[in-house]
């Protein structure tokens, strides 16, 4: 990539040149309190195709519309009466933040935005750099994560230029995401409200609000948020799901091993390369740090990884998702321990 893509994002002259860009249907990578976004014009179809292509993204998964202003919600959405108070304790309650609400769509929005569906995806970023940029280039942003469909998702500048190089017009950086997960998403589409994908903003704290909010199983949730597959967020080494932190794995000799861990390992001395995601075990330190710890142990030529599993409490249930289909084998089913 040429350097002069990569531009700090908090210099006016910079954040000018982006916001041009996107108004000029041009495709910016931009931070946002969870992970970089790849951002496009919403209303602007052509420039939304360019979002799928870059990162080889199938055209059933719809994207995440961002948003600055609550004004700009009404005008893409319809909330009926019967949804309303909740939606506004929810939006008072947690934007901007990592809250990402399903809502029946108006027809202003670009069937290749939501993959043809009668719902489309909206959030208010928590971060001045995002909003500064859907602010002054005058128009909703739809970004997904600013990675190669499938990888790692990106949570600083210099993974997107690893993954996407040339295919993005400018990188505004602005270091590293505060929370390093992808945002919570709950539908109001079908009457109550449904969790879509666990994410940094932890279900009990959105429950406190607006009450019990329906969980589904992975094939339960498939017809509804289409993007959520089985396998995602995955490394090129193939990575393994520990059954429980105490758990040692059983190597051939030869071969190199990576461990994520939570907490320092019992057994760090048998492994090539080990990741701590919290010297102190505190799981928000855990999450800005986890997609960070899978790269550069991606990034190593190991043979493969091992993860342990974290409790599914708060951010924790959104990294254990993450981990869980980054994993090619799931608990228990592939576990090469045996006595
Ligand atoms: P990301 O690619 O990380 O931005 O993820 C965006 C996710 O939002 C997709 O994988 C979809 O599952 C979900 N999504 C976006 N729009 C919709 C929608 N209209 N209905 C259900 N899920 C959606
Ligand atoms: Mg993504």
């Amino acid at each position: 990539m040429r350097s002069r893509q990569l531009l700090s994002g908090d210099k006016p002259d910079h954040m000018h040149l982006a916001a041009r860009m996107i108004q000029s249907g041009g495709l910016v990578a931009f931070p946002t309190e969870t992970v970089y976004g790849l951002g496009a014009d919403a209303l602007n179809p052509d420039a939304v195709e360019k979002i799928f292509a870059a990162k080889k993204r199938p055209a059933f998964d719809p994207l995440i519309i961002h948003i600055a202003e609550l004004e700009t919600l009404m005008s893409l959405v319809m909330i009926d009466l019967q949804h309303r108070a909740l939606l506004m304790a929810l939006v008072e309650s947690f934007w901007p933040g990592p809250l990402t609400l399903v809502l029946p769509r108006r027809s202003v929005i670009p069937d290749v935005v939501t993959a043809g569906l009668p719902t489309v995806a909206i959030r208010m970023p928590a971060h001045p750099i995002a909003l500064a940029l859907i602010r002054e280039a005058g128009t909703p942003i739809a970004a997904p994560s600013a990675n190669p469909f499938g990888y790692v998702s990106p949570t600083a500048a210099h993974h997107v230029v690893e993954g996407l190089g040339d295919h993005v017009d400018l990188i505004l950086d602005g270091g590293a995401c505060s929370l390093g997960v992808e945002s919570t998403i709950i539908s109001f589409a079908n009457g109550s409200p449904r969790l879509l994908r666990a994410g940094s903003l932890p279900v009990e704290d959105l429950e406190e609000i607006i009450g019990p909010i329906l969980r589904h199983g992975f094939d339960e949730a498939w017809p509804l948020s289409p993007g959520q597959l089985a396998r995602h967020y995955a490394t090129r080494t193939p990575l393994y799901l520990l059954p429980t932190s105490e758990a040692i794995p059983r190597f051939v000799p030869s071969e190199q091993n990576g461990l994520l861990a939570f907490a320092p390992p019992r057994r760090q001395d048998l492994y090539t390369a080990v990741e701590i995601l919290s010297p102190t075990g505190n799981v928000q330190e855990a999450a800005h740090n986890f997609f960070a710890a899978l790269r550069r142990l991606d990034g190593q030529g190991l043979t493969q990884l091992w993860a342990e599993p974290c409790s599914e409490d708060g951010i924790g249930m959104a990294i254990m998702d993450r981990l869980r289909r980054c994993a090619v084998q799931k608990v228990n089913s592939h576990y090469p321990e045996k006595d």
